[in-house]
């Protein structure tokens, strides 16, 4: 814990962290020394984690990187921070992310961007650490933490962890609780651990995991031992190649990786088949129908009065000026954005053309993997992001659309429900780390981890 503090203060440039607690992380410490002592620890026990801003922190800011919640000191706890300090993990302080988790770089912050550890060979340019989980994935690449909490709605915890060479897992819709997490769009949003390697995120999401009652959709199912499960063993087991995956203009790079993953599965002993899920080109644009769609709906809660943020008014403003003003100053131009989408899908006159056909095609989607689970498949081998990172800037505001295509591979996941990991494993010519991603059955992270494990 000492360490990492040191750490933290002498990286404030990669802007990872928003908001560092030394005094809870040095009570926690002391706790978990204790308990270490006593012959009582659990695996998480003394370590020290950086917290993304989306979870809500008792008595600790809990922003989600937004000025409209400016000030926001939660009451209560989020289940996953309680059950990790239940386990005697340490919390360093609170992550960089892209504001409401609306974002592909982590430029959308209220505080500005995260940067990436990493540079191109020979370039001082500074990259992005990727979004929105960008300062978990910052914090736990340049060793400021040994991991963090991320939360994945569209690939927020995959994108930035191939971005910055680290482990990322989604698990499936339902396994990790949402209570006390800000919710962007709920019926996407799953958080998980981002780690420096499979073992590490197979301890750390086995705490996170679990029933509660505060949640309605979070499943009621024993928790494995996911560690116990890493035996490195996938012999017979079946790996399916989607080729709808292999877009145009894919770079080389990206292509060879895919290539050289699908080789070590293989030589592990696993059986490779080219799949087809046909739907996935529709996946992005319902996501971008969906996510918004509940995202306007969850971001009405944010209205001057509840939390955070209030505009100062004249006289003679009411209700609807105190409103508009402040969410007009509390909210960037990427939320703005996602606002207006969503509550134009949801209008009464165009509800069925846009919220209602997405849903249809989000089941056609999810039925894709059925159908290919149900043939026999036992994980999905795609690459995880269209490129490595790219320079902070270089994607501009201007062109939204641009942004939203690094979700390619990374969204189907979610719109079905299932698990995730993206896994580090090269690099590009400049250096800089890629990743693939393995997606599985549903419930079945343990396979999923040891698969992933075999290619680490
Ligand atoms: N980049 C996607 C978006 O902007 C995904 C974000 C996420 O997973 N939270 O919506």
């Amino acid at each position: 814990t000492e360490a990492c503090l040191g750490e933290i203060e002498s990286a404030g440039a990669l802007n990872a962290f928003v908001h560092n607690t030394p005094e809870i992380a040095r009570t926690q410490a002391a706790a978990a020394d204790a308990r270490i002592k006593a012959g009582d620890a659990p695996d998480m026990c003394g370590i020290p984690l950086g917290i993304k801003d989306l979870f809500c922190t008792k008595g600790v800011p809990s922003q989600a990187a937004s000025n409209i919640l400016k000030g926001f000191k939660p009451e209560y706890e989020s289940t996953v921070t309680s059950q990790l300090f239940d386990a005697g993990a340490v919390m360093l302080g609170k992550l960089n992310m892209d504001e409401f988790a609306m974002g592909s770089s982590n430029e959308t912050s209220a505080y500005g961007n995260a940067v990436n550890p990493w540079r191109r060979d020979g370039s001082e340019t500074a990259l992005t650490p990727g979004g929105s989980s960008g300062g978990s994935a910052s914090a736990v690449a340049a060793d400021l933490c040994l991991a963090a909490t991320g939360t994945d709605t569209g690939g927020s915890i995959r994108q930035p962890a191939a971005f910055t060479g680290i482990t990322g897992i989604k698990p499936t819709y339902g396994r990790v609780s949402r209570w006390g997490v800000v919710a962007f769009a709920s019926s996407l949003d799953q958080a998980g651990p981002m780690t420096k390697d499979v073992r590490d995120a197979a301890i750390m999401l086995e705490a996170m995991c679990g029933h509660d009652a505060k949640d309605s959709t979070s499943a009621d199912l024993a928790v494995p031992n996911f560690e116990a499960m890493l035996t490195g063993d996938i012999r017979g087991k079946t790996i399916g190649i989607p080729r709808e995956y292999r877009m145009d203009g894919m770079p080389e790079e990206i292509e060879k990786l895919w290539a050289e993953g699908t080789e070590m599965l293989k030589a592990a002993g696993a059986k490779i088949v080219d799949i087809s899920l046909p739907h996935t080109k529709y996946a992005l644009p319902t996501y971008y129908v969906i996510a918004p769609a509940e995202a306007s709906s969850n971001l009405a809660r944010y209205d001057g009065v509840r939390y955070g943020h209030r505009a100062k008014l004249a006289a003679g403003d009411g209700i609807t000026e105190m409103y508009e003003k402040t969410r007009a100053e509390g909210f960037g131009h990427e939320v703005q954005r996602r606002v207006m989408v969503g509550t134009y899908v949801l209008s009464a006159g165009f509800y069925d053309a846009y919220y209602n056909r997405a849903r249809k095609v989000r089941t056609l989607i999810k039925r894709d993997f059925e159908e290919v689970f149900a043939a026999g498949v036992d994980a999905i081998l795609t690459p995880a992001t269209p490129s490595a990172a790219f320079g902070l800037g270089e994607m501009s505001e201007a062109d939204p659309i641009a942004m939203y295509l690094n979700d390619v591979f990374t969204v189907t996941v979610n719109l079905a429900g299932l698990p995730g990991i993206a896994v580090p494993t090269g690099t590009d010519s400049q250096g800089l780390p890629l990743g693939l991603q393995l997606i599985g059955r549903p419930w079945e992270e343990g396979d999923l981890l040891n698969t992933a494990y075999a290619l680490e």
